[in-house]
């Protein structure tokens, strides 16, 4: 059956109206009608059986059977921290990340990033973000949203990580010479989060790496060869997400 995501604030009694996106997408796109059973999800694991009771600008459908389907209870999350990249780059990582079971992307702001905070915070990216992981989610059949956090500054996301032995904090820098990722940094029911670090294009400055490692970030490699900024985060997330269990 056709799956939809819907926002839960929009719910009333056993009805709930879909976006834009979600409603262009079953009248325009799709053409359903009235009375078409489909599968709708509210982002947070629930799925219900639903049915089509209007189409248009602004889709409404009924709600019928509810049953829990998470995907995030019990596992490791992982929190991915990206330096923001350029042009449609970002856009790709949100997907891949998605697809790849990231449960947080917090994207962040530092030195090397090119164009100033103002520019990159801007609303339309984040209401992009939000439908690239809503068409993500119904292609790999997620049923939770990856959440996609506003940008912050690098000093914010390297603070605002939980300091607690739950929680392993990596920073993938390409000068790191010894460190590399390896079983026994995610021994089972030692870690609930894994927050990783990656750079945007023109790498981490030395003044970041070292403010990170002097509030506890482990800085780790990826082997030496420098890989570009959206192949490292693929990488990282790909390798973190299988010692975890998650892949
Ligand atoms: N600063 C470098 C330069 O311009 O030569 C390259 C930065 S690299 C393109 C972008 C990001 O990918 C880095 O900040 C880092 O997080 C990650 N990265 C790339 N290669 C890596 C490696 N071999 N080990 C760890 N991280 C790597």
């Amino acid at each position: 059956m056709r799956r939809f995501v819907f926002d839960p604030e929009r719910r009333d009694g056993e009805k709930v109206i879909l976006s834009a996106a979600e409603s262009y997408h079953i009248t325009k796109v799709l053409r359903l009608h009235p009375g078409t059973g489909v599968e709708v999800l509210d982002g947070r694991g629930g799925v219900y059986t639903a049915e089509i009771v209007e189409v248009g600008p602004s889709v409404v459908v009924r709600l019928l059977e509810f049953r829990e389907e998470g995907d995030d209870a019990g596992r490791v999350r992982l929190w991915l921290g990206q330096g923001l990249l350029k042009g449609g780059k970002m856009d790709g990582t949100v997907q891949q990340c998605t697809e790849l079971g990231v449960s947080r992307l917090t994207p962040f702001v530092s030195n090397r990033c090119q164009g100033s905070i103002n520019d990159l915070r801007g609303r339309h990216k984040a209401e992009r973000w939000e439908r690239i992981v809503v068409a993500a989610c119904k292609q790999c059949r997620r049923t939770t949203l990856m959440r996609v956090d506003a940008p912050v500054d690098f000093t914010t996301m390297i603070s605002q990580v939980d300091h607690d032995s739950g929680t392993l904090r990596l920073i993938f820098w390409e000068e790191e010479q010894e460190f590399r990722l390896h079983q026994d940094l995610l021994r089972p029911g030692t870690i609930d989060t894994v927050c990783i670090l990656l750079g945007p294009e023109g790498g981490l400055a030395p003044a970041e790496i070292a403010a990170a490692r002097e509030s506890g970030w482990q800085t780790v490699s990826l082997g030496r060869r420098i890989l570009r900024a959206e192949t490292a985060t693929l990488t990282a997330v790909s390798l973190v997400q299988y010692l975890a269990g998650n892949l």
